[in-house]
């Protein structure tokens, strides 16, 4: 009994569901972690190496971003075990399977994640009525190809870099990890004046100190081509992006990419994390001796998740770009001064921001 609970503490989660249908194939877990806020929206992650820890942690972490990016939304996550690039009839038939399974949760909103698109949502809204992050043939926003989360994080860039006296205008910038979230970033940051110095993928890194040609890599990349096949700059190691000199190093693959034995490597002076947990806690605390300012990930990548929340709420496009602009704004803004009045890590006062919020809206719910 005691460990159906370990994941329990005074914030959730509120349920945790399994679901299997062995005849389809399909095992997938929900955690809907706290409500206190409004009905959670959080993405469906499918991947073959999902775990319920994982999506308690993820779960968690929505609970924390919507409430500190002011969303009438609670925190949940979904995982669904399997490998996303399986034959699309069969991806259907689990995902519909799926939807069906969760449609009276009501306080639940599917979201894309990693190994989901807006196909999937549209399947997910078909059985259940509910789904964010749909096609726009449907009513939905299309939030990675309009570069939400790169546009949100290159607004708490804005902020920060105040913080530190960097101007924008010829500012350096890496970004590990040139998809949805990096490429949106780098190609809104070049119109600041900043110069990407670096960018990685899966195929390696791409380096010129004078600068690369952000749409030129845009482009490659939307024609399904690596990063590596551009014909200028250095090609190197996926890993050499962490050498590279720059003011503003964006981290925009996967979790725990800087850790206590590569930490050192890093010579920038900011780190926006577009990325999901990017850093582990050990060298979010070296960053932060040596003095690099952090934007932690569920304050400066918000972006994406507002916009979903602003689609359900049938709002526009333009309506998305203005409220991620305010608030996450307002948000670094609030977070890094929080930081250096009290000399915490910038993650631990968006954590309090969060709490905050969280705390002020189950005052005014029954069960608590
Ligand atoms: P994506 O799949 O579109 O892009 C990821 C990119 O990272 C790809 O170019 C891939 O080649 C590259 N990559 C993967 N492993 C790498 C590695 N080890 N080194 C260098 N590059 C690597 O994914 P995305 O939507 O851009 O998401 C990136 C990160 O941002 C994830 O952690 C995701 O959870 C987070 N995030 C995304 C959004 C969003 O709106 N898409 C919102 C919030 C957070």
């Amino acid at each position: 009994m005691e460990d159906a609970f370990r994941f329990s503490d005074a914030w959730g989660p509120s349920r945790i569901i399994h679901i299997h249908r062995p005849s389809l194939g399909l095992k997938a877990i929900l955690v809907v972690d706290n409500t206190a806020c409004g009905t959670a929206i959080g993405g469906v992650r499918m991947a073959p190496d999902v775990s319920l820890e994982e999506c308690f942690r993820l779960a968690r972490a929505m609970t924390w971003k919507n409430a500190a990016a002011g969303l009438p939304h609670g925190g949940a996550k979904a995982v669904i075990f399997g490998d996303s690039r399986m034959p699309v009839d069969q991806k259907e038939t689990i995902i519909r399977a799926f939807a069906g399974a969760i449609r009276d949760i009501a306080d639940y909103v599917a979201g894309p994640d990693m190994g989901t698109d807006e196909l999937c949502m549209a399947w997910i809204k078909d059985e259940t009525g509910r789904a964010v992050g749909l096609p726009g043939a449907i009513g939905g926003i299309p939030l990675d190809e309009i570069g939400a989360t790169g546009f949100g994080l290159t607004a708490a860039i804005d902020v920060a870099r105040q913080f530190i006296g960097l101007d924008l205008k010829g500012a350096r910038v890496a970004v590990q990890g040139f998809g949805a979230v990096g490429k949106h970033a780098a190609r809104f940051l070049a119109h600041k004046g900043a110069v990407l110095v670096a960018a990685s993928d899966t195929s390696g890194t791409l380096a010129d100190a004078d600068g690369l040609d952000v749409d030129a890599l845009v482009g490659l990349k939307a024609a399904g081509m690596p990063l590596r096949q551009h014909a200028k700059g250095q090609k190197l190691g996926i890993d050499a992006i962490l050498d590279v000199p720059c003011d503003i190093w964006i981290p925009a693959a996967r979790p725990d990419v800087v850790r206590a034995d590569n930490v050192a490597r890093l010579k920038a002076r900011l780190m926006p994390q577009g990325a999901n947990i990017p850093c582990t806690a050990e060298a979010e605390q070296a960053l932060h001796a040596r003095g690099i300012l952090v934007v932690p990930d569920f304050i400066a990548n918000a972006g994406g998740v507002i916009c979903a929340s602003i689609e359900y709420r049938g709002g526009t496009q333009h309506a998305a770009f203005d409220y991620i602009d305010e608030r996450i704004r307002a948000n670094t803004r609030r977070v890094l001064e929080e930081a250096s009045k009290t000399g915490q890590l910038p993650r631990a006062a968006a954590v309090g921001l969060a709490e905050q919020r969280v705390k002020a809206a189950a005052l005014t719910r029954r069960w608590r």
